[in-house]
């Protein structure tokens, strides 16, 4: 078995194969940082953030670069607006980033660079570019020639007419062909601008990634990830600088995440619907929002409103409240071994070869999760049928769901608690008292235990115990 990603470039299904295995090399184009990220922006860090764990699941050692976007139109008009400088607008959305996406639960790239710390290796690749003839100067900005590279298109599957179309040209740009692009901008008054072999002036956004990705991976990337609404012009732009320069694909892999619709519409500052993240983690769990983005596939669309929300929320502390049960369970484990503990250990077995295949299929987290769910049915069913239970049935299901909730990160699974005495005594102390029919001092007893936040549930087995 191996793991199957779907390869925009080639609009197919392909099995990973990586440059050096283990080794993963992963390229994520990270944010802009001039604002807050929005839900749309989160959904894509969190699917490629459980890309990355599923890989490391399966055995690959996963290298993450993410790189920040510091300086471009976007961040030079904020910073004016609310006059500071861009670095100071940076730092300041960057460190919000990492407290959003941090709370979101995504795990940190491994290699974070930002734009203008790279500027020598972005005018170095530049300046080879127009060697090799793929780019030229006009009055102080440099743009790369798209007529001098047939396969431009090749990741958007459209011809150089239509994309024509759709190209524009900004007022004070002097290009060949208007579906060039900017390489290096020449200084404007009041811009930040660094020194350059064709004078002042700083990078345009798409050469960034190109720049660092070859500096940080000598080599093809194995993925290269991002938003759908980056394939063109961005990642079409990113492998015609790539080659023009190194002459090598840029990645060998392409995947991108569908759209995120807030109540079945587009998601727009026009509309008014943008959700930040920051405001939306005031109201709602993080684990609720992770279940449901990672309830669609990647690929699609998918849409989101406060009663998906609320859905989600009930479906995973179903899953959540099964957990409790398997810990508290537990306590009372034995080394039964019965009918009940086949058929339960056959469908511990099943679910973790079709958790595999489904992640395997370009990461199906949709089918991965029902796939937790049936087995979720199954322990209630055992939890509730068999007794006394068989501890390492129940150790190894519990272990199975920590494996799962390491990739996909929804439920809280703390250490199996156990009793201090005084309260395993009380406990049983009730358990007497209720055999005795003395439901006075049973109740007093549960009373007594909730004041300490010990909630107990009676079962034909026993008593349940969970903390509140
Ligand atoms: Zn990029």
């Amino acid at each position: 078995m191996a793991v199957k990603i779907y390869n925009t470039l080639t609009r197919s299904k392909e099995e990973l194969k990586p440059g050096a295995p283990p080794l993963v090399t992963f390229y994520v184009c990270g944010p802009t940082v001039y604002d807050y990220i929005h839900i749309g922006n989160g959904r894509i860090f969190i699917i490629f953030d459980v890309v990355r764990r599923y890989l490391a699941y399966r055995g690959y050692e996963v290298k993450l670069i993410q790189n920040y976007t510091d300086i471009d139109d976007k961040m030079i008009n904020r910073a004016n607006e609310e006059g500071i400088t861009v670095k100071e607008l940076a730092d300041r959305f960057i460190q919000a980033y990492e407290e959003d996406v941090g709370a979101l639960r995504v795990r940190p790239a491994d290699i974070k660079p930002k734009a203008t710390d790279h500027i020598p290796q972005i005018i170095n690749l530049v300046e080879r570019l127009i060697e090799n003839g793929y780019a030229y100067k006009t009055n102080g900005d440099v743009y790369f020639d798209t007529g001098s590279y047939p396969q431009y298109g090749q990741l958007t599957r459209q011809n150089r007419d239509d994309l024509l179309a759709g190209a524009r040209v900004e007022p004070g740009e002097k290009k060949k062909n208007p579906l060039d692009f900017v390489l290096w901008k020449q200084k404007k008054e009041g811009e930040p601008a660094w020194d350059s072999p064709w004078g002042e002036g700083r990078p345009g956004w798409h050469i960034e990634c190109s720049a660092m990705s070859t500096y940080y991976i000598d080599d093809a990337l194995d993925i290269h990830a991002g938003g759908a609404d980056l394939i063109f012009p961005h990642h079409e732009n990113e492998i015609a600088q790539t080659w023009g320069a190194e002459k090598r694909p840029l990645a060998r892999y392409w995947m991108h995440a569908g759209y995120l619709n807030i109540e079945e519409q587009k998601m727009s500052k026009s509309l008014g619907n943008v959700l930040t993240v920051r405001n939306l983690l005031k109201e709602h769990d993080p684990f609720d929002l992770r279940f449901l983005i990672l309830s669609a596939h990647y690929r699609s669309p998918l849409n989101f409103s406060d009663e998906l929300v609320a859905q989600s929320r009930s479906g995973r502390l179903r899953l959540q409240e099964m957990v409790n049960n398997l810990l508290s369970a537990l306590d009372s484990a034995a080394d039964t071994e019965g009918e009940k503990e086949k058929v339960l250990r056959k469908e511990l077995k099943d679910a973790k070869t079709r958790f595999v295949e489904a992640m395997d299929d370009d990461f199906n987290t949709a089918d991965a999760l029902g796939v937790i769910f049936d087995l979720a049915r199954s322990i209630n069913i055992y939890l509730n049928e068999a007794y006394p239970y068989n501890r390492e049935l129940l150790e190894e299901a519990l272990r199975y769901y920590r494996d799962v909730n390491d990739i996909f990160e929804l439920l809280d699974i703390s250490e199996p608690e156990s009793l201090d005495d005084e309260i395993a005594d009380k406990i049983a102390r009730r358990d007497k008292a209720r055999a005795e029919k003395d439901f006075a001092t049973a109740d007093q007893i549960r009373d007594e235990l909730l004041e300490r936040g010990i909630i107990l549930e009676d079962t034909p087995h026993g008593t349940r115990w969970k903390k509140k």
